[in-house]
């Protein structure tokens, strides 16, 4: 799986902290330069006075100006499970890999036993993976090898036989329905900062699954690079909080 930050709101705290300013200021903001914007906030620097405000806004469940910067993350290599759970998010925007124009017509089954084209969960490797709701927790190296085994078999045989199909004049959209879940899928979202922490509550959560998660602390970390003070403060005082931002 990889993450990249495509495209997101040059100077978004910027954005946030003048939105904010908005609604308490008797002047036009768009009147004003930012530092005049900033003036009455607490702190020495701009930088300061933007950790200040922002952590008074989230401190206080003032959302509302983080909803103007946006981001657009492309993200390669999940599985279809994963895309479906992510898309659950309705304040987020997608654009998914169709199935339907994509065939796996050239790929080697032998490869996709191997880890291409579907993505291996860790429990099919690792026989000290503990998932979600797994009775008795860690198990020996032969039920692993096992597992591995019955996985390996059951992905290669769904691709012989959606290639099969393709051959026997099935249409891509049609014979893709032999595929596994866990066949790989590309994708680009774009959502704004509050829902980038509502994501992230809810997915980033101890109780997600591994995957959503693995992926949301990917984004997590492109968004501490783009949206530094917001998303600092929310790594160290508002994640993994049971109050979260939306019920
Ligand atoms: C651990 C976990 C397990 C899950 N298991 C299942 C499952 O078994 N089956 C299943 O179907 N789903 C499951 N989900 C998905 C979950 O039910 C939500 O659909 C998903 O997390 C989207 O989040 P959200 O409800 O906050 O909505 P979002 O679309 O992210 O919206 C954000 C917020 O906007 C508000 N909102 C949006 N739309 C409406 C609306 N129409 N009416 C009122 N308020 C609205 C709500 O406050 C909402 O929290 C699971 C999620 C998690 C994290």
């Amino acid at each position: 799986m990889e993450v990249q930050l495509l495209e997101a709101t040059d100077d978004p705290e910027e954005v946030i902290c003048s939105a904010a300013r908005n609604d308490y200021m008797e002047e036009f903001v768009g009147d004003k330069s930012f530092e005049e914007t900033m003036e009455s906030i607490e702190g020495e620097t701009i930088g300061e006075k933007k950790e200040t405000l922002i952590g008074h806004l989230l401190d206080h469940g003032h959302f509302g100006p983080f909803e103007h910067p946006q981001a657009t993350f492309a993200v390669k290599g999940i599985s279809r499970s994963c895309m479906a759970q992510i898309t659950r998010h309705r304040h987020v925007s997608f654009d998914v890999q169709s199935m339907r124009y994509v065939s796996f017509d050239d790929v080697d089954p032998e490869d996709v036993a191997e880890g291409e084209m579907v993505v291996t969960p860790p429990s099919a490797e690792d026989p000290d993976w503990i998932g979600r709701n797994q009775e008795g927790g860690a198990v020996d190296e032969e039920t692993v090898e096992k597992r591995k085994a019955i996985f390996q078999e059951s992905v290669k045989r769904s691709v012989e036989d959606y290639q099969e199909l393709l051959e026997l004049g099935m249409p891509p959209e049609d014979a893709r329905f032999v595929l596994p879940i866990g066949t790989e899928v590309n994708m680009v979202m774009s959502m704004n900062a509050r829902m980038l922490m509502h994501v992230a509550d809810m997915r980033a959560a101890a109780d997600a699954q591994w995957e959503i998660r693995e992926m949301t602390e990917k984004v997590l970390d492109l968004a501490k690079e783009w949206c530094p003070v917001t998303f600092e403060y929310y790594e160290e005082n508002m994640k993994n909080r049971k109050n979260r931002l939306a019920p």
